[in-house]
């Protein structure tokens, strides 16, 4: 429920061809080839959560996963932990050219309703970003398109939050002040911190945990990320709870060389090979698991669950 393929800055990958070490066919074939694991270790389905700002290409995803068959679905919404592009600070409210943010809010709306770019391919859900810098004006300003947007659509949201400073429960009082129903809402990275009060009130105010950063240590260490999650599923959570790696193929923030050694369980198949594993040994039962890998995905995007 929230994976990568290919994150690339675009105004870096425009600039300077090349950065980073990208190479279109190359990177192509590696991710083609890890794709094809994810499907044997038997995922159907990845929801690839890159957006604008992070170089989403949905073109060239579905060239990846071409033959794999798995299957993808994409994102709308805008990537920044601050501030918006420029036309944006031009254009909106209180700005020189003054107005609603219906620009904005049609860019998301047009990927859900006819696809992106011309691709033909429809995003299924919307994504918003608040990371450490809080709702900063321009991350208030994309909490009201994507709001905007889900009750024009139907579709669901999709967040990235920072786990630590508890952003979850500010984007569900922004959501919420709009009309959003917090059912339709996955909170994004919430397997970053271990505080079962955040995470128990994120559900209580009606949302899904996004639990997608597994086999990734940065935070936490895996054990503790596991340990935190049997519990949730010992209080009977399960239901509220939706498993991902936010793994990318190719990312351009570091090199592999330089991220592979200290980060060896951050891969596509970690949830499969080792965390399901490590659930079973502390009590989570087979029910549970399918319902965090499959039933809840499915009652969340189909909006059955609301
Ligand atoms: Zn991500």
């Amino acid at each position: 429920m929230h994976e990568h393929v290919f994150i690339r800055a675009e105004a870096l990958h425009w600039g300077w061809p090349g950065f980073s070490g990208w190479d279109t066919e190359a990177e192509l074939a590696a991710a083609r080839e890890k794709l094809r694991q994810l499907r044997l270790a038997g995922v159907d389905t990845i929801l690839d959560m890159t957006i604008p700002g992070i170089g989403r290409d949905a073109e060239l995803v579905a060239r990846a996963v071409e033959g794999t068959g798995l299957k993808v679905m994409f994102a709308t919404g805008f990537y920044t932990y601050d501030n918006l592009p420029l036309p944006f600070q031009l254009r909106g409210p209180g700005k020189l050219l003054d107005g609603d943010d219906r620009v904005l809010e049609s860019l998301f709306e047009r990927d859900l309703t006819t696809g992106i770019g011309n691709t033909g391919l429809r995003a299924a859900v919307l994504k918003l970003v608040t990371d450490t810098p809080g709702l900063t004006e321009d991350v208030r300003r994309l909490a009201h398109a994507v709001a905007a947007v889900h009750l024009r659509t139907g579709a669901p949201i999709c967040t990235h939050a920072h786990a630590p400073t508890k952003r979850g429960l500010d984007q569900q009082r922004l959501l919420a002040e709009r009309g959003v129903d917090l059912s339709r809402v996955m909170i994004g990275h919430s397997n970053e911190t271990t505080d079962l009060d955040y995470l128990q009130r994120v559900i209580d105010n009606g949302s899904y945990l996004g639990w997608d950063r597994c086999g990734l240590p940065v935070t936490l260490p895996l054990d503790a990320q596991i340990d935190t999650l049997a519990a949730l599923c010992e209080r009977g959570l399960a239901d509220r709870i939706m498993l991902a790696h936010d793994k990318a193929s190719f990312i351009d923030w570091f090199t592999a060389a330089e991220a592979d050694p200290f980060l060896p369980d951050w891969k596509y198949t970690y949830i499969h090979s080792s965390m399901l594993p490590a659930l079973r040994e502390r009590g989570v039962s087979e029910q549970q698991i399918e319902q965090m890998l499959v039933g809840n995905p499915r009652e969340f995007l189909s909006g059955a669950g609301a």
